[in-house]
């Protein structure tokens, strides 16, 4: 439906721009910038009325992209359209890149395990953090009614013998289970870019970072099961506005102290898509600013 829709009118701004286009076909699109960063297209512009102008945000070095104001299709997209249906005004809002909070996980820092093993220590401690890998963890398949509990964490990371660096809630509060320099159990199995250095040991140089978030039914109904998959709400899968300006905050944070790049921020589907979904479908990579 939205595609016929953008069809015809790009097919109606095409006869207007060919056939029979004059000043009153014209509509002033402003974009202006609050804050530190560049949009694009900026400033003041004519556009043949119908036609849609895609909107680019490109904060400046210290800034993070917030939201658009205006009329747009996404306000808080990255790149997102704009209906020249009549005159617009539209303003690409940035704000200063905070360092983020940084709770302890409930139960505490995770330095041994509930089997007594410890979490070693990176070979090379922090030098050997090239990577970060994006999860998502709920407690769905025990309380699909109520899967969000922080409290429950430690149990599921416990039940499944697995942990990860860094929670962020459904409210956008980032929690540490691990401190950075040791080597958490997130990654599993895997190969990245065939590199064989980081075949299924991707631990040894990734830090993991487990959103609490629910996928879509079909991604799910092997994970939580059919039952649990049915009893999960609908407002409860995908991720939050909240949680995608943290996660934002925390990937600019590591980026900077550990220098990596954004090509090596990666996805546990990423590193091994046949048996992991997460944070699958419902994330949106366009919300991230880094
Ligand atoms: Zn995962």
């Amino acid at each position: 439906m939205k595609k016929a829709l953008v069809l015809t009118l790009l097919l109606v701004s095409f006869v207007f721009a060919t056939g029979c286009s004059t000043q009153r076909d014209l509509v002033t699109l402003t974009v202006s910038v609050q804050g530190q960063g560049a949009a694009e297209p900026e400033g003041t512009d004519d556009f043949v009325k119908g036609s849609i102008v895609e909107l680019k945000a490109i904060p400046a070095s210290g800034w993070q992209f917030s939201k658009w104001e205006g009329d747009v299709a996404e306000p808080f997209s990255v790149q997102t359209t704009v209906l020249m249906e009549r005159r617009q005004t539209v303003t690409a809002i940035f704000v200063r890149q905070a360092e983020p909070e940084i709770l302890t996980g409930p139960g505490g820092i995770i330095t041994w395990r509930a089997d007594g093993s410890p979490v070693a220590r990176r070979a090379q401690g922090a030098a050997d953090i090239e990577y970060i890998m994006l999860h998502a963890i709920s407690d769905a398949a025990a309380n699909p009614g109520n899967p969000y509990e922080i409290g429950r964490i430690r149990d599921i990371f416990d039940d499944y013998g697995v942990e990860a660096h860094y929670v962020i809630d459904r409210d956008g509060a980032i929690y540490q289970f691990v401190p950075d320099d040791r080597i958490a159990r997130h990654a599993g199995a895997g190969t990245w870019k065939n590199d064989p250095q980081l075949t299924n040991a991707m631990n040894r140089y990734a830090i993991g970072i487990e959103l609490l978030g629910i996928g879509t039914r079909s991604e799910m109904k092997d994970v939580i099961g059919v039952l649990a998959n049915t009893r999960v709400k609908a407002s409860d899968r995908g991720y939050t506005d909240a949680q995608y300006l943290a996660l934002d905050q925390l990937l600019a944070h590591l980026a900077d102290r550990y220098g990596i790049p954004r090509e090596n921020i990666i996805t546990h589907h990423d590193y091994d898509p046949g048996r992991k979904w997460d944070p699958g479908d419902l994330f949106d990579w366009s919300r991230i600013s880094c």
